[in-house]
């Protein structure tokens, strides 16, 4: 039979978070009991103001197309929430909304990567990173960060690895995986790197800004350092912040012309994200923010009881972290110690087979020897998800 993918497409990996997410539903199915701690999403569901906005939506027949790169009211939300809670300030033709952050990443990647251009990736990623890299034609520069720095890229490291190729620099943070987020002075730091190469853009996937409890404010890059706006773009969107997975919307501040860029290539691929879902967005960015606090004080907690109970389960290293909703535990002891289990791939495998909990191998972030859990679950999930791989691990140790 004829082999139709095309070659680039054979070289990407699909998304290990999504793949794990799809297994441990598919056995929960099946009948299987298994305790899904894969899916990077929030357990709330979506505050109810909002859903209000999307119902009224349909029912005022807000169901046709829209600007491709959003509705006036939902970037105007977007302009106002940039300067609110970010302190920067973008006219509506420096914003696009795109089906999802992802979907933002992605479009900024097809319009600012020749073939061949670098992207520099501090590990750990989100696993999508790289081979977001892949399919705009350009290369991902993997940098290896140290749990020392707490895992984040520092301004020597990034100077050594900008060369005449490097076009991006993809930050993200509060991290997925880590959790960790940079300091003022250390994005500053980062910022000036940036600053003294003409040729290098920044961007900032800023999903988890809300799911943040680090004792300074968070920052961000271009309010820090203004004379950046022309090189950075902002990610963010609604999916974390307000329980809004499902919605998909996501959007990307930036220069006009790389903005336009990302415009024209939705304008011949997706057109404009849903119309309700939009409509939905602006209730999120215009309406009350309780619900951001209600839901971040959940996650604190959670992430509380599970750094500790990891922290206690023989062979699990797990640092706290400042925001996102994973824990992301060194087991390379756990690895050491079980026969047959060679890598944190193998132990993901095992955990699902031996305990009935779904993680994600630490790999497909770049960081062999670790494995990631999301507490985006309720405290009884998180405790018996413990409790089970105490248990199966008890032979060993
Ligand atoms: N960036 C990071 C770091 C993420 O974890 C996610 C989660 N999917 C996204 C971007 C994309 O979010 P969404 O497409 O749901 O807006
Ligand atoms: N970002 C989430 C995660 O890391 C959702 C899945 C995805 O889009 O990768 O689990």
């Amino acid at each position: 039979m004829n082999d139709f993918v095309a070659d680039l497409v054979k070289r990407v990996k699909p998304s290990a978070t999504i793949a794990v997410s799809m297994k441990a539903a598919e056995l929960k199915r099946a009948g299987k009991d298994v305790i899904g701690l894969g899916a990077g999403e929030p357990d709330f569901d979506t505050p109810d103001h909002i859903k209000a906005a999307a119902i009224e939506a349909i029912q005022q027949g807000k169901t046709k197309y829209t600007a491709v790169d959003g509705t006036p009211e939902l970037k105007q939300a977007i302009v106002g929430k940039l300067l609110r809670e970010n302190h920067v300030s973008y006219q509506a033709n420096e914003i696009i909304v795109s089906c999802g952050a992802k979907h933002s990443i992605s479009n900024l990647f097809n319009a600012v990567i020749n073939p061949g251009d670098e992207v520099i990736i501090p590990t750990p990623y989100w696993v999508s990173y790289p081979d977001m890299t892949l399919l705009a034609g350009g290369k991902s520069v993997i940098v290896e960060t140290s749990i020392d720095h707490d895992f984040k890229l520092t301004a020597a490291q990034l100077e050594q690895a900008i060369t005449q190729k490097t076009r991006l620099v993809m930050l993200n943070s509060p991290s997925n995986p880590t959790g960790k987020a940079y300091t003022a002075a250390e994005l500053k730091a980062l910022g000036e790197v940036i600053l003294a190469h003409p040729q290098v853009l920044v961007a900032t996937d800023d999903i988890y800004e809300h799911i943040y409890w680090g004792q300074e404010p968070l920052a961000n890059i271009v309010a820090l350092l203004p004379e950046l706006r022309e090189r950075a773009i902002i990610i963010n969107g609604v999916s974390k912040a307000y329980a809004m997975t499902g919605w998909r919307i996501g959007y990307a501040a930036g220069p006009e012309a790389i903005i336009a860029a990302m415009r024209k290539i939705q304008s011949q691929s997706t057109s404009n994200p849903c119309s309700i879902s939009q409509a939905a967005a602006t209730a999120a960015l215009n309406g009350p923010q309780d619900c951001l606090t209600t839901m971040k004080t959940a996650f604190k907690q959670r992430h509380d009881y599970l750094v500790e109970a990891l922290n206690e389960l023989p062979g699990f290293t797990c640092t706290a972290g400042n925001g996102a909703f994973y824990a992301f535990p060194d087991v390379t002891a756990v690895i050491e110690q079980l026969d047959g289990v060679e890598d944190d791939v193998q132990l993901a495998t095992w955990l699902l087979e031996n305990a009935g909990v779904a993680v994600v191998p630490g790999t497909p972030f770049g960081a062999a020897g670790y494995v990631r859990l999301s507490f985006a679950t309720s405290i009884e999930t998180l405790q018996q998800a413990v409790k089970r791989i105490e248990t199966a691990l008890k032979p060993y140790f």
